[in-house]
C-alpha cells in the first residue's frame, strides 16, 4: 500500500507545498514542532534513509539545503535544525524546523497554525527557494 506521502506526492492527499522539483517535493508538516517546519521527501517511496540509493541521497540533501536556506529567510529563527527521526510515516522523510528553543526539536512542543496561515507561508518559503 502507498505511503500517506506518496499519495501526496500522487495529488491524493492535499498538502501545503512549498517546492517540487522532478525527484523531491517539500511540504509544510501538517503538526509542526514550530512556524514553519518543512518535510522534504524523495519521490521514490522508500523507507528509512539509509536504504536510499547514493545519488537519491546526496540530492535529497541538497534539495533540502535549498529549501532550508529559503525558510531561513522566511522564518524568523535562530537556525533551521534538520532531522530524520521518527517512525510513523514509512517514507524517508528530512524534518527542517526553525529553532529558537531547543523543546521545538523535541517533538512534544506543537504550535497551531490555521490553513491560511499554513497556504501563505507555503507560498512565502516556496517563493524564496532559489
Ligand atoms: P515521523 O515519521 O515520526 O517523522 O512523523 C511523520 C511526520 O509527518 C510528523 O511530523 C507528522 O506531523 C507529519 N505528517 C503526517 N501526515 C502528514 C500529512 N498528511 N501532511 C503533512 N505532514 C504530515
Amino acid at each position: 500500500m502507498p505511503t500517506i506521502f506518496t499519495k501526496i506526492i500522487n495529488g491524493e492527499i492535499p498538502c501545503f507545498k512549498v517546492a517540487e522539483d522532478e525527484n523531491f517535493l517539500a511540504f509544510l508538516d501538517i503538526n509542526p514542532n514550530a512556524k514553519g517546519h518543512t518535510l522534504c521527501i524523495p519521490k521514490k517511496e522508500v523507507n528509512k534513509i539509509l536504504d536510499l540509493d547514493e545519488e537519491t541521497y546526496v540530492q535529497l540533501m541538497l534539495f533540502s539545503r535549498k529549501v532550508g536556506k529559503a525558510l531561513e529567510k522566511t522564518v524568523d529563527c535562530k537556525r533551521v535544525g534538520m532531522s530524520v527521526i521518527g517512525l510513523e510515516v514509512p517514507h524517508v522523510h528530512v524534518h527542517l524546523i526553525p529553532l529558537n528553543e531547543m523543546k521545538e526539536a523535541t517533538f512534544q512542543h506543537k504550535v497551531k497554525l490555521s490553513n491560511e496561515e499554513l497556504a501563505e507561508l507555503a507560498e512565502a518559503i516556496g517563493a524564496k527557494v532559489e
